[in-house]
Order: C-alpha cells, then structure tokens, then sequence
C-alpha cells in the first residue's frame, strides 16, 4: 500500500530535545515522560495548521473524552501508544492514500477529466516558515513539481478542510471557503506538548455530538465521505448536504472536492515541498466540479461565528485560513471583536479554565 495515514510514520514533529523525526498518529504520546513530542514540524505553516485539525479529528472522532473528569484525567497522563494505536486501529481502512478500495478524502469513482499537475493541491505560496527553515529551496520557481505521499495527504486535508471558492461547482470548504481556526494552546512554555494540544481542543462526547450535524448517522461514510460514492451537487440532479444529513464527526472530514491523486504515474524523485526522497512522488490529480455542497447551520467547533438571523455563520480569514503561528492571537482578539468564540474556547472557557491553570 502507498500510505495509511493511522499505521505509517508519515507526520513531522520535533521533540523537546529538538529531534525531529515522523511519527504515526498514534505515537503523539511515545516518549512522554522522557522526551515528549512537543510540536508539529511540517515544512508549511498551513500544512502544520491542516496537521493538528488532523490530529483533533480523528482523537474527536474516535476517542472523545467520556465526560469533564476523563478529560483531565488524560491530560496530564495520556492514553499510551499502545492504547492509541488499538483505538485508532479500528479506523485504518478508511485511512489509505492509495491501493484500489476507498482513498483517503478522494473521489470514490475514477474521475475522466483531464490531468492538472500537483503544485494545483496547494493553497498558496510557501510561507516564512519555509524561508526560515530554510526549507525553500526545495520549491522550484514555477511550482511544484513532484509531492510525496505525506505531503500530497497533508495538502488534500488542507485543501478540502480550506477549500476557497474554485470556480463552477467547485465547492467551499463545510466552513466556507478559507475559514479562520482557533484552538486553545498551552502557555508555550517547555511543560506543554503536542497531545495537550491536541487533548486541550476535544470536546466531551455528548457535547460533541450536540454541537452539529445528526448523531442518529452511524455509518462510516456519514462520518468518512470518501468511503461511498460522493453526495455530489449538479444543478438540477444533485443535493445539499445539511447538518442533519451526516454524522457530526463530518465537521472534521469534509469532502467538497471531487480529486483523486493520479497514482499510476508515480516517480522516484525528491518531494518539491519537504525534500525527501520517495519512490512513489505524485505529479498529478483529476478533479471534478459539484463535489459535497454543505448548506444550512454548520457550526463547527475550531471556528469563530457570528449569527445572521439567528444562524452560525463561520468567520473567514484570507485565502489558505490561518497560520498556526497565529493562532494564540487570533483567540485573544475574539473577545475585542465582539465575535462568537470558536465552541472550543467558549466551552474552555466556561467549563475546563482555572485560575491556577497553564492553559489559555
Ligand atoms: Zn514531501
């Protein structure tokens, strides 16, 4: 198989020592009281920005916190890697990048349009992190050419959790198109590590559940769309999707883009956005317009709202949504601008914030 996206070390972190290395989803908490994983370290702030909505769904989707004392139980003493991985495990199968059953956040079908090259998955330019990093020449002038399976997993989730306005129906994100992101952070000091981030912005099952769309769904494609054939949107032959249409862990797994990677085609070559060398680097991708077209009051828990009429209506940022860098800022500022918080932070707020805590 190309790349599953619960079993293989495919997201970059660093460690508090500074190592760097990939991990699988489910070994966020190895090495915790020794040497923590302490960040993401994807060569893209949006990539990092796209990596930690990754993380969040799938701990919000799979292992939610049972109830306030759970949450702060595991906190501080998480679930092991062990644990994790048994939990997650259950999920994998909808997890493939590749192979010949369900991809992952891809088309269901075999799409007969005409080819456009990788670089097209990426929201926008590189950003400062790459130039700090010094990551940036890897990207050549002119685009991208050639993306490893991490990165083309990595700009997929980015693309169709952000995804701007695209031209004839080539739909918008379930948030609309470039929605702000704001998640509560620890108080950036040594003592915080990527799973309080992770654990910090998971709600309570039943508060989840509650939050949006229709609980009653169960089945996996309610939650993973990928896994039948697209609720796609025609004109006069297609639907709307509403929250009462599909599991609420859909909040995290949006599909409004018709893409499939073009994996027959794969090419030994550096990865023009992190630089390592992968014998299956994708250099392109169909896509198709009238993907999933998510109508009515979606109120997702990572974003800030205002109300129309009584209705959620989800702020925006500009094109590509927010860098990670940003983040801790744009909660401080929720309160100056008068805005609705992102559920996350109202509900920390109001139900897990204490005076003596670290967390903001
Ligand atoms: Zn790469």
């Amino acid at each position: 198989m190309l790349l599953n996206l619960i079993r293989d070390k495919w997201i970059a972190i660093r460690r508090r020592d500074g190592t760097k290395e990939r991990i699988a989803p489910w070994e966020i908490t190895s090495d915790y009281l020794t040497n923590p994983i302490v960040t993401l370290d994807a060569p893209r702030p949006d990539f990092n920005g796209a990596l930690i909505q990754f993380l969040i769904g799938i701990v919000q989707t799979v292992t939610p916190p049972k109830d306030e004392e759970d949450w702060e139980d595991h906190l501080h003493e998480p679930p092991t890697p062990v644990r994790l991985e048994e939990i997650f495990s259950c999920v994998a199968h909808a997890f493939e990048l590749g192979g010949n059953g369900p991809r992952f956040m891809q088309d269901f079908q075999s799409l007969q349009t005409e080819e456009l090259r990788i670089a097209n998955l990426l929201i926008e330019t590189p950003g400062e992190n790459a130039l700090r990093n010094n990551t940036d020449h890897f990207i050549k002038r002119g685009g991208v050419e050639t993306m490893c399976p991490p990165c083309c997993a990595t700009a997929l989730f980015a693309l169709q959790t952000n995804a701007p306005s695209g031209g004839a129906g080539h739909r918008t994100s379930l948030r609309g198109g470039g929605p702000l992101t704001t998640v509560v952070l620890g108080d950036g000091t040594e003592s915080n590590t990527l799973w309080q981030m992770v654990w910090l912005n998971v709600l309570e099952e039943d508060t989840f559940l509650r939050t949006c769309g229709n609980p009653a769904k169960t089945a996996e494609e309610d939650k993973f769309p990928w896994l039948a054939p697209t609720r796609t949107s025609e004109p006069k032959s297609g639907r709307e999707t509403n929250p009462e249409d599909v599991h609420p862990a859909q909040m995290f797994w949006g599909m409004p883009r018709r893409i499939r990677l073009n994996l027959d085609d794969c090419v030994r070559s550096i990865c023009e956005i992190c630089g390592a060398l992968d014998s299956n680097c994708v250099r392109a991708y169909r896509t198709k317009n009238y993907g999933v077209n998510y109508t009515g009051p979606w109120h997702h828990p990572l974003s800030p709202h205002t109300r129309k009429e009584g209705i959620p209506v989800p702020v925006h940022a500009q094109p590509g949504g927010v860098s990670y860098r940003h983040w801790l800022g744009l909660v401080q500022e929720d309160e100056k601008r008068s805005r609705e918080p992102s559920r996350i932070v109202h509900h920390f707020r109001e139900n897990r914030q204490k005076a003596e805590d670290p967390f903001r």
